[in-house]
């Protein structure tokens, strides 16, 4: 679901319009794309899904859209895989955690003592990103069907 700030829910075109971006058909589909997925997707994974409804999007519409939803903080990019941008939908921030086996990335909520405070030794909090990086639960398990074979 697409919300605003104020986490009401708003339709994709009314949160384009807020931001003064020109509602078009795939620039619509991209964000109601980003916001119903919870896996934080590269752009190759974006344009995949969504070439096989939509046979006139390209890799370059995508990435374009991509870079002007991140301009206007609509979406954010991740780069803590170090080798590939990975974007989602700004909702509330969260920390985050990668699998170093499967590449996955996950929504992390804790609570961060720094997330309330506006600044920390006398520097002013615009944004805030936390990853922690390790095996997920879903690799850990495959580990250890494997050894107990
Ligand atoms: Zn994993
Ligand atoms: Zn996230």
């Amino acid at each position: 679901m697409i919300t605003n700030r104020k986490q009401r829910p708003i339709s994709a075109e009314q949160q384009l319009l807020a931001h003064h971006i020109k509602p078009t058909f795939q620039r619509l589909k991209v964000l109601e794309f980003l916001s119903k997925s919870c896996i934080h997707p590269t752009v190759d994974m974006i344009y995949r899904e969504l070439v096989a409804t939509i046979p006139t999007m390209s890799k370059t519409t995508v990435y374009n859209t991509l870079k002007s939803f991140v301009d206007k903080g609509i979406v954010s990019s991740l780069m803590i895989t170090g080798t590939e941008a990975r974007f989602e939908y700004v909702r509330q921030s969260h920390h985050h955690f990668i699998c170093e086996k499967c590449n996955s990335i996950m929504d992390i909520v804790i609570a961060c003592p720094h997330a309330v405070k506006r600044s920390v030794g006398g520097h002013t909090i615009k944004e805030q990103h936390g990853y922690f990086k390790g095996i997920c639960a879903d690799c850990a398990k495959k580990e250890a069907v494997n050894e107990a074979v």
